[in-house]
């Protein structure tokens, strides 16, 4: 008789868990999983997915308008909140059941309850003791609201996705990914948009001439950006928010000190899943944030239990979480010793218009080599000069002149996303810049810029 219940009990149905506890059940371990919240995780019920549809929504508005410049006379149309709202659970729910086959068909015992750890080798679920020789945390992150008097009043973007109504005007504070994504969506839509952000700029860490560029266009398409400022209490007086600002510390606030409103959605980050797990009683080690520490084989330190995903806060990405659930079950149940390459991540705001970035920031490339050339473009898409619509296009290429390695590739326009997932295979094969010259471009598209680039921008 086998001497634990399990090979592989994972904690947390998301997209690296499911990956994991799948594979490793194709590769003959005896797997469960356990999930008490929603098949798929973050990204499949309150992320990427619904997240994109409503991009989708969102940038219709444009299109329509667009459309005029082509003789299209599209003047009567309307936007329907709940129909949208409606079609999208219904295609999560389709999401959701496809999850549960997989699971099921692959072998893995599914388990619908909260799993917490009892031990190295135990947990406890729906009153129930579970053994397994090994454990697997995947449980990801859940979004971070400071502690500011009348947060009560504000939500995150687990709650935008289920609104009953669309407000009229919204204030989004944060300055990263998420923050952009839904102050677009909002403003797609048609409410009255304000993206506060405690710093000079939002989206830190990307190419800084990418950041100033998309803050301008989006200010063009009717977003108010307000950096350098804080909200630092909020009041609900007869349904409406009122939120105090305060400046940024040492700056001064340029905009009013009151701002009323009918919604306010914090997108201030997220914090690993790990509270109330249990990880302590079997001596996981947590940083100060509450994420897992696991080492290059997602071990933690407990050595029975691993750690893959958004707990272990390192690169927060579906993708990356995959990559890793994939390449932990073949270490552990099929002999191989593989590694995650976590260099050269494309990744894509979907802001609109969308930024997309592989490799190094122009800034990140100077700091760590010595002889950078930048090439640029930047140009109105052709579909916009019968549009009439004003977005730019900005196209940037970072090369290590020395080896004429290309280092970077950075983009904001639309498809930027599809156009970039390319660029990064290109660049994971080790292309170099007389590499993108000897390609020919597809004629007439936007992609085709990143070929015919010759004169470094300086
Ligand atoms: P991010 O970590 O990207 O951004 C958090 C933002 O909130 C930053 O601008 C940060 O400012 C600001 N912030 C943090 N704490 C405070 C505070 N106390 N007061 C005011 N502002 C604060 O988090 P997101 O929530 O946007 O997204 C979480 C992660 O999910 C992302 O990092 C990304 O990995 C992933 N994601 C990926 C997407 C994609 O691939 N398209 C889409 C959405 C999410 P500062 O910069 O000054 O620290």
């Amino acid at each position: 008789m086998a001497e634990f219940d399990y090979d592989l009990f994972v904690i947390g149905a998301g997209s690296g868990g499911v990956r994991a506890a799948r594979m490793a059940a194709g590769f003959g371990a005896r797997v469960a999983i356990a999930e008490d919240r929603y098949l798929g995780g973050t990204c499949v019920n309150v992320g990427c997915v619904p997240k994109k549809l409503f991009v989708y929504a969102s940038h219709f508005a444009e299109d329509f308008h667009d459309a005029a410049g082509f003789g299209w006379q599209v003047d009567d149309y309307a936007f329907d909140w709940n129909k949208l709202l409606t079609n999208k659970n219904n295609e999560i729910q389709r999401l959701n059941g496809i999850y549960k086959n997989l699971l099921e068909k692959a072998g893995v015992v599914l388990i619908d309850g909260r799993a917490v750890v009892t031990g190295e080798n135990s947990l406890r679920i729906n009153g129930a003791t579970v053994t397994a020789e090994r454990i697997l945390v995947a449980t990801g992150g859940w979004p971070h609201i400071p502690d500011i008097p009348g947060k009560e009043h504000v939500i995150s973007s687990n709650e935008a996705f289920f609104l009953k109504a669309l407000p009229a005007n919204v204030i989004i504070v944060g300055g990263g990914y998420i923050a952009v994504e839904f102050a677009c969506i909002f403003n797609g839509l048609g409410v009255n948009t304000t993206l506060i952000y405690r710093g000079g700029l939002f989206l830190r860490g990307f190419d800084h001439e990418l950041r100033e560029f998309l803050a301008g266009e989006i200010t063009k398409k009717g977003i108010k950006l307000m950096f350098n400022t804080n909200i630092k209490s909020i009041d609900k007086q007869n349904n409406r928010l009122i939120a105090n600002l305060d400046s940024a510390p040492g700056k001064a606030l340029n905009n009013a000190q009151t701002m009323e409103t009918d919604l306010i959605m914090y997108a201030t980050g997220r914090l690993p899943n790990t509270k109330g797990l249990g990880l302590g009683s079997a001596k996981v080690e947590l940083n100060d944030k509450g994420a897992v520490v696991v080492n290059d084989e997602y071990q933690t330190s407990t050595p029975s239990i691993y750690a893959i995903g958004d707990v272990t806060d390192r690169i927060n990405l579906t993708p990356v979480a995959t990559a890793e659930g994939t390449v932990l079950a073949n270490n552990l149940y099929n002999n191989q010793s593989r590694r995650v390459d976590y260099r050269g991540i494309p990744t894509c705001i979907f802001s609109q218009p969308a930024l997309g970035t592989v490799g190094l920031t122009e800034e990140q490339a100077r700091r760590e080599f010595k002889n950078v050339e930048i090439y640029k473009s930047g140009f109105t898409h052709l579909k916009h000069t019968l549009s009439g619509n004003d977005e730019r296009t900005l196209m940037k290429i970072i090369v290590d002149n020395d080896t004429d390695k290309v280092l970077g590739v950075h983009m904001i326009g639309a498809e930027a996303g599809e156009i970039i997932q390319g660029i990064g295979i290109a660049l994971k094969a080790g292309a170099t810049k007389t590499v993108f010259d000897a390609t020919i471009g597809i004629h007439p598209t936007a992609a085709e810029e990143f070929v015919t680039m010759r004169e470094p921008a300086g």
